[in-house]
């Protein structure tokens, strides 16, 4: 019987991690299946650009996966039970129960709302494409002089408030953070990043709680109100309850604990990988939720998986952080240069230049998803353990 290897998730690090492992394993003796609720792979750190009526080119998994040998089973994950290897689906046609010997989970995050009251009654997101698209049709309705407020100043928040007002120069848009301004940034991003804002006239209320949301604003923990007709929660992301309602180790986020080979601390048959994955990075430091640490961590785990399945040494991705790219709308942009345990350096790029550079970096992540077989050398190597073995191995 082959060794059934079951990635839950296809965006970027699910469908990462199936490509390597479709290159490296050999498929007589593999059958890697990629469970995904969409047909189609979402670019999430372009949903900012959805949301403000920006089309996306569209890449359908059937066509990413064509010809790779990893099967596509369109239908969304409902649960998964660790001690009997079992995965529960749902699809059009109804639920299904598939069997895995290595399971790797990759099921992403969604927005946080960490319990704010009204947030999940008024407020709006961009954490993932249907809310984006949701989004979108209220932006669209706005008239002239329509008031938005980005709660959250955060990497997401600063490229959403940016991104609306270039888009809508008609809107007036606030942003309410609760630090100062871009303040982990190097000095002189935070200077650009103030120019910014103030260009694209985006009022900034700094060292600021929101409280709770309503229908026409948000108030702050001091009770002050800050009106507004849409308000743009983008506070962090919370991963899918799926992982903590099982026996798996997971950390107070829901994120499943994984050692340095991104393997379970508790169930060795399971993998986690991206924003689902709790692993620590340079400095003892857990890696944050990005595409940045969640693309070599899809690395490590489909190159461990390989080498314990063939027997062979487990080869080491570096999990280090380089450079934090923020787009400024779509002319402008601050990428800023960071130590490897993700803190800014005195060196930055800025204006028309990390704009460039931004994209450039997305289109990239973007092609590695999209060309799974490219890239890396193919070596499909036959399987040197057997399926019981590969699921104790400790090394
Ligand atoms: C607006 C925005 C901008 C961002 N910008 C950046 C950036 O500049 N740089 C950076 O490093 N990071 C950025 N991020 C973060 C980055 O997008 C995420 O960290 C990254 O997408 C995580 O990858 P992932 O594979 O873990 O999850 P995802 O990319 O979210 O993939 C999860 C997949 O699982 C599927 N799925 C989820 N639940 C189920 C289910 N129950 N059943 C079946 N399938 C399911 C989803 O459809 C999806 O395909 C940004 C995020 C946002 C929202």
């Amino acid at each position: 019987m082959k060794h059934r290897i079951v990635v839950l998730g296809a965006g970027y690090t699910g469908a990462i991690a199936a490509g390597r492992l479709a290159r490296r394993l050999h498929p007589g003796d593999t059958e890697i299946t990629v469970v995904n609720a969409d047909s189609d792979f979402v670019e999430r750190v372009r949903m900012h650009q959805l949301a403000t009526g920006q089309d996306l080119k569209r890449r359908r998994l059937s066509d990413i996966f064509a010809g790779t040998g990893v099967r596509l089973r369109l239908a969304r994950v409902t649960a998964v039970d660790v001690d009997r290897r079992t995965v529960s689906l749902v699809d059009a046609d109804g639920a299904e129960e598939i069997g895995y010997d290595t399971l790797v989970y990759a099921l992403g995050s969604a927005a946080a709302d960490h319990g704010v009251p009204g947030v999940a009654e008024h407020a709006y997101d961009i954490a993932g494409k249907q809310s984006a698209l949701r989004l979108r049709e209220r932006l669209k309705g706005l008239a002239v002089g329509g008031t938005v407020l980005v709660v959250g100043g955060g990497l997401t928040g600063l490229e959403a408030a940016t991104e609306i007002a270039e888009a809508r120069p008609d809107l007036d848009v606030a942003i309410a953070a609760r630090g100062g301004l871009g303040d982990w940034l190097d000095g002189k991003a935070q200077r650009h990043l103030r120019g910014v804002f103030d260009r694209l006239g985006i009022t900034v209320h700094e060292h600021t709680d929101v409280a709770r949301v309503e229908a026409t604003g948000a108030v702050t923990a001091d009770g002050r109100v800050i009106p507004a007709q849409v308000t743009v929660w983008t506070t962090g992301f919370a991963v899918h309850p799926i992982a903590a309602a099982t026996t798996l180790s997971v950390a107070g986020t829901g994120q499943i604990v994984v050692d340095d080979t991104m393997r379970s601390v508790s169930h060795p048959d399971v993998y986690a990988v991206g924003d689902a994955g709790l692993a620590e990075g340079p400095g003892g430091k857990p890696l944050r939720m990005s595409c940045a640490s969640g693309t070599p961590m899809a690395w490590q785990a489909a190159d461990a998986i390989a080498a314990r399945l063939t027997g062979r040494k487990i080869p080491r991705a570096p999990l280090r952080y380089f450079n934090q790219c923020i787009s400024l709308g779509r002319r402008d942009g601050i990428i800023q240069f960071v130590t490897a345990d993700d803190r800014a350096k005195p060196s930055l790029l800025k204006g028309k230049l990390a704009a460039r550079y931004k994209e450039v970096v997305c289109k990239g992540a973007a092609w590695g998803v999209a060309h799974p077989m490219l890239m890396l050398p193919t070596r499909r190597r036959r399987l040197a353990v057997t399926r019981t073995e590969s699921s104790t191995a400790t090394v």
